[in-house]
């Protein structure tokens, strides 16, 4: 059975496309294949798996506006078992392009249905905000992974997002859940860190995963060498904790 996981929240940098891409590598690593799709057009897991967006042929935007077949837009990586379903610049159109098209939100679940048996897990990596692109993510999900950076404000935002996710369940898939609350770039040498940690458990209670990703200056070197924390340096805190949460997400099957 695939599962289909969206990593989403709409505050910008908070660790979507960090988790994205470490928490599909780590899963690849341990066997599972997984395809990546960035929806964001940033494109930021694209270029963080190494791919060169301007050796793209397909990319998102031509499986969600031109019909082009997913099958023809994935692309293999350096990591076995890990796929991709590139972004480039042209998605930024999207939005726009989508809002007159019929059954818009649901343009991505029906091209990811294509291919959906071909993975073990779909991960999906969202823009920043909770426009149609994030609902195509959502619509076509199983779950939702919410990475929360341990900082202030930290639950700032999220009743929109929780907002957006009831919506979603109510018109456009009743099936939708909430997989898991992640922490993000822990600084555990303040105390802010631990009052943001209690402050989201006590909101979220046991959707709160154990594995708590610390800061870890790895992780932020990683995409600029084109590479997953596992590739680039196997043996840095941050790989350790990226595949400690590749095998709590796992175990939860
Ligand atoms: P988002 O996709 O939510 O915008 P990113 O994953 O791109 O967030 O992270 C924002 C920035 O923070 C990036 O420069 C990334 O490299 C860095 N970053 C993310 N997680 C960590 C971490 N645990 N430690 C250090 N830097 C991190
Ligand atoms: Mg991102």
């Amino acid at each position: 059975m695939s599962k289909i996981i969206a990593i989403a929240n709409q505050k910008g940098g908070v660790g979507k496309t960090t988790t994205s891409v470490n928490l599909g590598a780590g899963m690849a690593t341990m066997g599972k294949r997984v395809l990546l799709v960035d929806i964001d057009p940033q494109g930021n897991t694209t270029s963080g798996v190494g791919v060169n967006k301007a050796d793209v042929a397909n990319c998102i935007y031509d499986i969600l506006i031109n019909e082009v077949n997913p099958q023809d837009a994935i692309l293999h990586t350096q990591i076995e078992g890990l796929h991709i379903v590139p972004a480039t610049i042209q998605l930024a159109g999207a939005e726009i392009e989508l809002v007159s098209t019929i059954s818009r939100e649901l343009k991505l679940k029906k091209a990811l249905n294509t291919v959906k048996n071909n993975y073990d897990y779909i991960i999906i990596d969202c823009p920043p905000s909770l426009g149609i692109l994030t609902i195509n993510s959502l619509t076509a999900a199983d779950s939702v992974i919410i990475p929360i950076q341990c900082e202030y404000y930290a639950l700032e935002g999220l009743s929109q997002l929780l907002n957006t996710v009831r919506l979603v369940q109510k018109n456009l898939n009743p099936h939708l859940s909430i997989e898991g609350v992640l922490l993000t770039m822990l600084d555990a040498r303040t105390n802010l860190g631990i009052q943001v940690i209690e402050e989201v458990k006590k909101y979220f209670q046991e959707k709160v995963y154990r594995t708590i990703i610390p800061r870890n200056v790895r992780l932020s070197e990683a995409p600029s060498h084109g590479q997953s924390i596992i590739t680039y340096d196997s043996r840095s805190k941050g790989a350790e904790v990226y595949l400690e949460l590749a095998k709590e997400v796992i175990s939860y099957e």
